[in-house]
């Protein structure tokens, strides 16, 4: 499956922190700011709204980690530009890098086109929680630092919920490998590893560098949810520990005390027992990537339909189109079809309102007919989002579901917009 795919580590390599020097400050045309951060961009003001809410969104789930006030004060900036060339002219970034934070001047630096989950992932969700954790904790801890922040890139955000826990059959494939290598990390070092060291090795050694990101992943992933989250407060004392100044051996014994051979002991188990792919917790976000996939099959099978009803009704009875749905885990040896006809149920509501998904006329579709699909139970002026976007060459897929959230003004201008099209082709 060449589409959506995790991007390889050397690219990770590359999006790790750089002390710029400073730059003369250049002038991005939108701006927008909020009680946190300071969009700008070359994109458009919608967008930059829409960068606005999504970095108050991570920020309140990044906090949710840290008590009290950040160690300095101002807005953080968020800088995207709209195309590659762009940055590479403007940023001033490490080369071939997809993005990066920098410290010195408390900015995220990352550019849109071709280039959307990564840059809402990998950059905003994981860098912008290298950001908060500079601002209220420094340098410190970096498995901590990584795990935390893969935690969130490996996220699914459905308004201002933050669902975790989207693991696919090949971040496992990853983990396994990396556990298996003579590489892998003890669990003494990789939790009392320093910063210049965790830095020096992925330099020199990028075995070695996957090692540390997947473990620390990983391992946060199961503090966090293994035996029904049972290691979760330790987790929190360790992160408390941090946050005091305490480091290294005096921030272990402080947060996981004696349970720290315990969970040596339990990791590996539970990563051969019990860590299957999946997103832990229902979302519409996950819906609304299956839903807008079967969409696309029965358009595209030439299936009739007006409402997201009818599709419902003819995805269950039509037995003559053939159809698979890539799940969100991007699991491809399970893919889903007709057959599941519990889950085709399941995408056409949303978990949280319970109520059923609407259509938007999208003016500026990928393929002639294909809609938005909105859900607008999660907030007042934010909606959970399906559209489609035209993957690029060599994918299998003609379009690719894009799902995010979108500020519902937009979607009524892209309504309004929609209308008047319309009527200019009648
Ligand atoms: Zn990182
Ligand atoms: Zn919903």
């Amino acid at each position: 499956m060449s589409y959506l795919k995790r991007p390889a580590l050397a690219v990770l390599a590359a999006v790790m922190w750089v002390t710029s020097s400073p730059q003369v400050e250049a002038r991005y045309p939108y701006r927008f700011k909020t009680k946190h951060y300071q969009i700008e961009t070359t994109v458009s003001p919608d967008f930059a709204a829409e960068m606005g809410e999504l970095m108050e969104i991570l920020h309140a789930g990044y906090s949710k980690w840290f008590k009290g006030k950040p160690r300095s004060k101002g807005l953080s900036r968020i800088i995207i530009f709209k195309t590659a060339g762009e940055y590479a002219a403007h940023g001033d970034g490490p080369p071939n890098s997809g993005g990066y934070f920098s410290p010195s001047d408390d900015k995220i630096v990352s550019w849109l086109e071709g280039h959307e989950e990564y840059l809402r992932t990998r950059i905003l969700a994981h860098e912008g929680f290298h950001q908060f954790f500079f601002k209220h904790v420094g340098i410190s801890a970096p498995w901590i630092n990584e795990g935390l922040a893969e935690l969130y890139a490996y996220s699914l955000i459905d308004g201002t919920d933050i669902k975790f826990g989207l693991v696919t059959t090949m971040d496992i494939a990853r983990l396994k490998k990396v556990l298996a290598s003579p590489k892998r990390l003890s669990l003494k070092r990789l939790l009392t590893m320093d910063h210049r060291t965790w830095n020096e090795n992925l330099a020199r050694d990028i075995a070695l560098g996957q090692c540390e990101y997947v473990q620390a992943r990983f391992l946060v992933h199961f503090l966090y949810y293994a035996d029904g989250g049972k290691y979760k407060k330790y987790l929190q004392k360790y992160v408390n520990a941090i946050q005091a100044g305490k480091d290294g051996n005096a921030a272990l014994a402080a947060g996981f005390g004696k349970k720290l051979a315990e969970i040596n002991q339990e990791f590996p188990k539970w990563v051969v027992e019990d860590l299957k792919p999946a997103c832990l917790e229902e979302s519409c976000s996950a819906n609304l990537f299956h839903l807008a996939q079967l969409y696309y099959k029965f358009k595209k099978a030439g299936v009739k339909f007006d409402t997201l009803d009818d599709l419902k009704e003819q995805a269950l009875s039509n037995k003559d189109v053939k159809w698979s749905v890539v799940p969100i885990t991007l699991d491809a040896d399970h893919l889903y079809g007709p057959q599941d006809t519990e889950e085709i149920e399941k995408w056409f509501v949303c978990p949280k309102s319970k109520k059923g998904y609407e259509l938007v006329d999208d003016p500026d579709p990928a393929e002639e007919g294909l809609p938005l699909i909105v859900c607008y139970a999660h907030h007042k002026k934010l909606a959970v989002c399906a559209s489609f976007r035209k993957s690029k060459k060599g994918d299998r897929m003609g379009v690719i579901p894009n799902v995010r959230n979108i500020q519902i003004k937009t979607l009524k201008r892209l309504a309004k917009k929609a209308k008047k099209n319309k009527k200019k082709k009648k």
